[in-house]
């Protein structure tokens, strides 16, 4: 971006204010996602008319790639699919931003430039128990977390808890980590009304095994571990399990709808996204989003 002779001095100004300008969000984003400030908890102004957002960089367009699915629905410039979107989401509009939250992430699906965005907000972490598969910055065993008591203020872990073989043990030394007043955002598979052992051997694009396909019944081991807990879904998955709207059929898609909806009870689950965010960002169909929000009390 050189500044020629032939620019007029209004098209110097401009081009010297262009970097604050996209900071600001007025001018179009260059350059890395995550090196361009915006934060996730801010919901873009954009959302009054895009069709498509991201609520993790910002992205607005008018759709996502691949169909809508709690695994798909990528955004075209942070790679984030829609469960990446919605733990993020559960996260900063139930808690809120504060500065420095100790932060530990399991196994992010995401790359680099997520952490970095992290980083920039958070104390922020990403640990992995397979190596091999993921790239944590700390290897961390659920069952025996190599971390003091106290230490961490949020965990987001999704789609781990589902691949170690104790839940209970894990639930324990997730207590005893977090904080008081410290909570746990878990997103497991909820494809299934009640929790299932897989009949064969079950692996998601890594060297662990599943050992539970996890139901609703997750609430009252989470209870059991002395959580106050609750599961979060959007707006319309909530009407769908309080039959307030009539309750989809299964298309095929991995999720057992009708199990869902006969097994969910409503009163063990809140709503965090009305309509209009869960369609902007991208969270349909309604019943393949669920995060439960485990605050340990004070
Ligand atoms: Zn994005």
């Amino acid at each position: 971006m050189s500044s020629g002779p032939q620019l007029s001095p209004t098209q110097r100004v401009r081009q010297l204010l262009r970097p604050i300008a996209r900071r600001v969000g007025l001018a179009s984003p260059e350059g890395a996602w995550w090196e361009l400030g915006f934060k996730p908890w801010v919901k873009p102004k954009t959302i009054t008319t895009a069709v498509a957002v991201c609520n993790i960089c910002h992205w607005s367009g008018d759709e996502f790639i691949g169909p809508y699915h709690t695994e798909m629905a990528t955004c075209p410039r942070c790679g984030s699919v829609a469960r990446d979107r919605f733990l993020l989401f559960c996260f900063l509009s139930r808690r809120g931003y504060v500065k420095n939250l100790r932060v530990l992430e399991t196994s992010p699906r995401m790359g680099a430039g997520y952490r970095s965005m992290m980083r920039r907000y958070f104390k922020y972490t990403a640990s992995d128990y397979d190596l091999s598969a993921h790239e944590g910055d700390i290897q961390i065993d659920l069952q025996a977390m190599a971390l003091p008591d106290s230490s961490i203020d949020i965990l987001l872990t999704p789609h781990v808890l589902e691949h170690v073989p104790d839940t209970e043990k894990a639930l324990s030394e997730i207590y005893r980590v977090l904080a008081p007043g410290g909570r746990m955002y878990l997103q497991v598979p909820l494809c299934y009304g009640s929790t299932q052992v897989p009949s064969t051997p079950e692996f998601h694009a890594d060297n662990t095994p599943v050992f539970f396909n996890f139901g609703w019944d997750l609430t009252e081991q989470l209870r059991l571990a002395g959580f106050t807990t609750t599961v979060l879904v959007t707006q319309d998955f909530a009407d769908i399990l309080s039959h307030v709207t009539e309750c989809p059929t299964s298309n095929g898609d991995g999720f057992n709808v009708e199990d869902l909806v006969a097994m969910g009870r409503p009163t063990d689950s809140s709503p965090v996204a009305d309509k209009h965010i869960a369609k902007v960002f991208g969270f349909l169909p309604a019943y393949h989003y669920a995060t439960w929000e485990c605050i340990k009390p004070n």
